[in-house]
């Protein structure tokens, strides 16, 4: 480690800001959200530095040669886009025993910026010792997707109850367990949902803070969390973050290993899922298993595919949490159907051609009987099939009774936004076979005049790898 992470307080005194064009004018903005006192040597003359008024107070442009310009009272020195002027100015910096930095130019700064995760009193900064500043803005990116938004105000909001909680609580780890315990209850829950008074009340009303923090049955409660089909990008980023959060996780056999990858290490998986010809451990067992995780305290995740209220029996499972009392939350996901259209890229609305879709399930043949396919014969309906595959030749009666076209395009996608998609693209009275073709499931089915519109079969041929795409951005950096 060559440089030290610190904060700077720039109340001390003005930062003199040296340089030209769009690197001196983001630099400057970056000085300015932080509240600096900016002295600026524009040295191209230009003086447009697109600042609000708000800020423009704070910043003073000076004429007159940098390295000749009187620096007492200064706290740092910046240079962007400065040329050999920025290294001068190092010369010098460095003989006053001034920070310096010269953008771009380890040799000439004892101190670099990092890339930053602003939340207001929460501030995270990353560094990468100046090596690589797009490895450093992708690490930034996912600390963003990571943090909730209003970290910064539960930071704030604890700020504010501090002191009266330490002079009520003299032991120190009795104090952290009394906060970890507001973080992790539904008053910190309260101020990351932006309800930051009905936090300050229920805050206030712990009658007794040591036993607050003494309990030691935390209170538990069971998200209901849509995987999506199966990319783990497409995870939200609520979803991302009860999974690193769980203490348990129960899963359905459909969720992809990808996905079970971004669950923490030290978190119980239990897979409770059926598969076809396999049977799970039923759904009052799940139910059953999550109410009594949640009552011991624990924070559960069921985390089902796609999302959780589309043929995933979510509605089923809040009923019993309603009922036991258990506090629950639902994070949606994207359904396979979804998924499966911006795969192969097929538009399931339209215009004039398709408006409206219907989603519906066929399990067995069985199931298709009951379909009431008299309500599909709008030839502007896209008709999305989940669990269809076995009862393929069923549905194809069940459209030809409805008076759908045997011509009618279908397209098979199994394994959707998977490593291993593939799709079959036919008309109606191929279905059967088209289900053959793509080797196995899950698959859906999207039937409909949109389906024309698919695209290039062979996605795996145009998606670039992550390595591609990171010797992409470098070469664009340089
Ligand atoms: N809740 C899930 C659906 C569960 S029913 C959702 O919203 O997606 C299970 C059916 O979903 C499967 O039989 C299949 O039709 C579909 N399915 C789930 N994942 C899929 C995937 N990756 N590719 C294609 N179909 C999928």
């Amino acid at each position: 480690m060559r440089f030290l992470p610190v904060f700077f307080d720039l109340k001390a005194g003005p930062v003199v800001l040296i340089g030209a064009g769009e690197l001196l004018r983001a630099k400057l903005r970056v000085l300015a959200a932080a509240g600096a006192r900016v002295r600026v040597h524009a040295i191209d003359g230009d003086q447009d530095l697109g600042l609000s008024t708000e800020d423009a107070a704070r910043i003073e442009t000076a004429a007159g040669d940098p390295l000749t310009a009187d620096l007492s009272g200064v706290i740092a020195i910046v240079c962007a886009g400065a040329g050999d002027v920025g290294v001068a100015m190092s010369v010098r910096a460095k003989t006053l025993g001034l920070p310096v930095n010269v953008m771009d130019d380890l040799e000439h700064s004892s101190f670099i910026f990092p890339a930053i995760v602003d939340r207001g009193d929460v501030m995270v900064a990353v560094g990468t010792g100046g090596t690589s500043p797009v490895v450093a803005r992708r690490v930034r990116e996912k600390i963003e997707a990571l943090l909730p938004a209003r970290i910064g105000e539960l930071a704030e909001f604890i700020g504010g109850f501090r002191k009266s909680i330490n002079e009520r609580i003299a032991e120190f780890p009795l104090r952290r367990r009394f906060w970890e315990r507001v973080i992790d209850g539904p008053i910190g829950a309260s101020v990351l949902a932006g309800r930051k008074s009905e936090a300050g009340v229920a805050l206030a009303a712990i009658a007794d803070p040591s036993e607050f923090a003494r309990a030691d049955k935390p209170e538990g409660s069971v998200a209901l969390v849509g995987a999506g089909p199966g990319d783990p990008d497409l995870l939200t980023i609520k979803a991302l973050r009860a999974l690193q959060d769980a203490d348990i996780v129960f899963h359905d056999e459909l969720v992809s290993p990808d996905i079970l990858d971004r669950i923490r290490r030290d978190t119980t998986r239990v897979a409770v899922g059926r598969r076809v010809g396999k049977p799970g451990i039923g759904q009052d067992a799940i139910n059953k298993r999550m109410i009594e995780a949640a009552q011991a305290g624990q924070r559960v995740v069921r985390l089902k595919g796609g999302d959780p209220f589309v043929f995933g029996r979510g509605g089923e499972e809040v009923e019993a949490l309603r009922a036991a009392g258990v506090a629950y939350s639902i994070i949606p996901g994207i359904t396979a159907g979804l998924g499966g259209a911006a795969d192969f890229e097929v538009p399931l609305t339209y215009r004039h051609e398709a408006t409206r879709i219907t989603f519906l399930t066929a399990h067995k043949a069985r199931d298709a009987e009951v379909v009431d396919w008299s309500t599909l014969t709008d030839t502007r309906m896209t008709v999305v099939v989940y669990m269809g595959m076995t009862a393929a030749p069923a549905i194809r009666a069940g459209l030809f009774a409805a008076g759908r076209s045997p011509e009618t395009p279908v397209g098979v996608f199994a394994r959707v936004t998977r490593p291993d998609a593939q799709g079959a693209i036919g008309t109606l009275r191929d279905l059967p076979e088209l289900v053959r073709r793509v080797q196995g499931g899950p698959a859906i089915l999207i039937i409909g005049e949109v389906v024309r519109h698919a695209g290039s079969l062979s996605r795996e041929s145009l998606k670039k790898s992550s390595a591609q795409i990171i010797s992409d951005l470098l070469d664009a950096a340089e």
